[in-house]
């Protein structure tokens, strides 16, 4: 697996589990279509058409990629953390029941753990 390579920032957040600061990544608040890709491996983990804005801080989606994230509960079981299913990157916390939208799921992502693909620049396969 080819993975690339990550800046301090990114490894604080997709190695070490971290949280980027509520508002501050480039896709809060960022509405064209495409598709979201592991910043690390570029797995395809998310679609435009199910980002939604739950006004939290941190980009939201009310559904994954089939088979592309992976759930884990927190060790307290206060939380489910979501990774990457191909690298196990960080990508944030999954939250049910809130009543955001018809699929009751929200996927709490860092911007950070993403990379933005633009529609038109989408290359067969993906
Ligand atoms: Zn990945």
């Amino acid at each position: 697996m080819k993975l690339n390579k990550l800046t301090k920032e990114e490894e604080r957040v997709i190695v070490g589990k971290g949280t980027e600061f509520p508002f501050t990544g480039e896709y809060d608040n960022f509405w064209k279509p495409g598709t979201y890709v592991c910043r690390r491996c570029e797995a395809p983990l998310y679609r435009s058409d199910d980002k939604f804005n739950a006004h939290c801080g941190w980009p939201s989606f009310d559904k994954e990629i089939k088979g592309a994230v992976k759930r884990i509960p927190d060790k307290d079981g206060a939380r489910t953390e979501i990774q990457c299913a191909k690298c196990g990157a960080h990508l944030g916390h999954v939250f049910e029941g809130e009543g955001f939208t018809a699929r009751d799921t929200r996927h709490c992502v860092n911007s950070i753990s993403l990379k933005f693909i633009p529609k038109e620049d989408e290359k067969d396969g993906r």
